[in-house]
This record gives C-alpha cells, structure tokens and sequence, in this order.
C-alpha cells in the first residue's frame, strides 16, 4: 500500500528526515515512536504532502504510484487521510457537513458525481452505530468546545466515512486521556482491512495494548534505527530509548 524508499526531508533548509524505509502492507497497521523531535510528525506531514515541508530525495509511492509531487488534496483524494494534532474550529459547520463536502470533493476529483443523499445518510447512520457516536453530536459545529475526547471522536468518525487507503494518525503530543485513547483504538481497530493500511504515530505504549501493530518502528534523529513487533513497544516503556541510542553507537 505504502512504499517509501531512502526519503529525505527538510524544513527551512534544516534537514530532518535522513533516509527513511517503510512499506506498509494492505491489511497492516504500523506504529511509530520515537523520541520527541526525532522526526515523526515530519514524517507524517511529508506523507500528507504539507507544503512547510521539502522531500530532498527518495521515493512516495501509494499502490505503486508516486504520489510525491501531488498536492495535499490530491493525495486526499488518492485516499491518504492524516489526523490532525491541533484541528480547526468551524462554527457554523456540523461534524456531518464537513464530512459530506469531503466525501464529495473526492467524488468530484475522481470524475464521480455527488453521492445520493439517500446513501450518504445510510453511511452516516452505519459508520455513527459503528462507532457509537450519537446523533446529536454529529450535529454540532466543528471543534466548537469540543473536548479532547470528542475531537477524537471526529477525526475517527471523518476516517470511518472517508475510507481513506492510508490512514497517519499522529497522536504524539495530543494528550490523550484514557477516553480519548479507546476512541482511536476502537476507531481503528473496527476499520481495519485488507483494502487499508493504518500509521499510528505515538509515544503512549498503552495506545498499542489496544491496538495491535503488526510492526513497531523507533524513529531517532531523522532514521528508522530499530523494527520489532509490539514486545518492542513494551521494552521502550519500560527501558525508554537510551539502549537504542547504545545499539546505534556500537553496530
Ligand atoms: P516529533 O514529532 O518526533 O516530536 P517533529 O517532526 O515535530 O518531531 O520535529 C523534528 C524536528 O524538526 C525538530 O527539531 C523540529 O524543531 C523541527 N521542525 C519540525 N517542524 C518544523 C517547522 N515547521 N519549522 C521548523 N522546524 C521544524
Ligand atoms: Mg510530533
């Protein structure tokens, strides 16, 4: 689903990533931790094509195609999903709108036309059951007063109608409460597939008790130094990063 190859990146000229290599599989779902500032949210911008930021060198691909000059939108609507750490508030915009004019700027992109009301209702009404979020809240505006919990809640529920192909969640400095933390888990775990791949960026350890990665990658200082399965994630909670560090220095 995901190939990325030896990929470069920088920020004002300051390099940040320094050759990463990542293949995510359909069905798979891999998590990323690492350090603060060793790179992971770059990681996650450079994927979703934000424009801060520069890819030097490497390769993009998404099922094969190299999506590394496209736009944001466009990797959007080539179905590239990236949750937002710190999501705008939009009076006036309910959760459900929002939702709708994505679903049918993708439509639009890919030539379709706009979906029936009749099904965008139905796949309102199953990914809401889906994901136990009341109708009510579907109704409120964006963000407005949202708590942390329910900011997740949108996200999820915006990934659950969009049906992205790669779904980057970058929860690194969210603050996620144990509410927050069920919500992605659940979210995730109920939308999991063989038609999609999930990234999950995190430092909470916990965040991986409940969802399961099928690996478990250390970024530190711009490279991926170190890929295990979840056992991995276990021994960072419990022995931090510094062990890692000493591996690095002595291989
Ligand atoms: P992480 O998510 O792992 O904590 P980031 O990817 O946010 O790390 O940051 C990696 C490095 O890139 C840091 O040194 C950070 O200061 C720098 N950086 C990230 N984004 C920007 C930006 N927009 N402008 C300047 N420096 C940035
Ligand atoms: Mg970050």
């Amino acid at each position: 689903m995901l190939q990325i190859e030896n990929l470069h990146a920088s920020v004002e000229d300051k390099d940040i990533l320094k050759g990463i290599d990542l293949q995510i599989g359909a069905g798979e779902v891999h998590a990323i931790m690492g350090p603060n500032g060793s790179g992971k949210s770059t990681l996650a911008s450079v994927i979703a094509g934000n424009e801060d930021y520069e890819m030097t060198e490497g390769n993009l691909l998404l099922e094969g195609e190299d999506i590394s000059e496209l736009d944001p939108e466009e990797r959007a609507h080539h179905g590239v999903f990236l949750s937002f750490q710190y999501p705008v508030e939009i009076p006036g915009v309910s959760v459900t709108n929002f939702v709708k004019t994505a679903i049918n700027e993708t439509r639009k992109a890919q030539g379709m036309e706009e979906m029936p009301a009749a099904e965008m209702l139905k796949k309102i009404r199953e990914k809401a059951a889906l994901l136990e979020i009341d109708r009510k809240f579907l109704s409120r505006s964006l963000n407005e007063g949202f708590s942390g919990g329910e900011k997740k809640r949108n996200e999820i529920f915006q990934m659950a109608m969009l049906e992205p192909k790669l779904a980057i969640l970058d929860e690194t400095d969210s603050g996620l409460d144990i509410d927050a933390l069920r919500i992605v888990a659940n979210g995730v775990n109920k939308l999991r597939s063989e038609n999609n791949a999930v990234l999950v960026i995190t430092h909470y350890q916990r965040l991986l008790d409940y969802i399961v990665p099928d690996k478990v990658h250390v970024l530190m200082d711009g490279k991926i130094v170190k890929t295990g399965d979840k056992d991995l994630a276990l021994k960072l909670e419990e022995k931090g990063y510094d062990w890692i560090k000493e591996e690095v220095k002595t291989a």
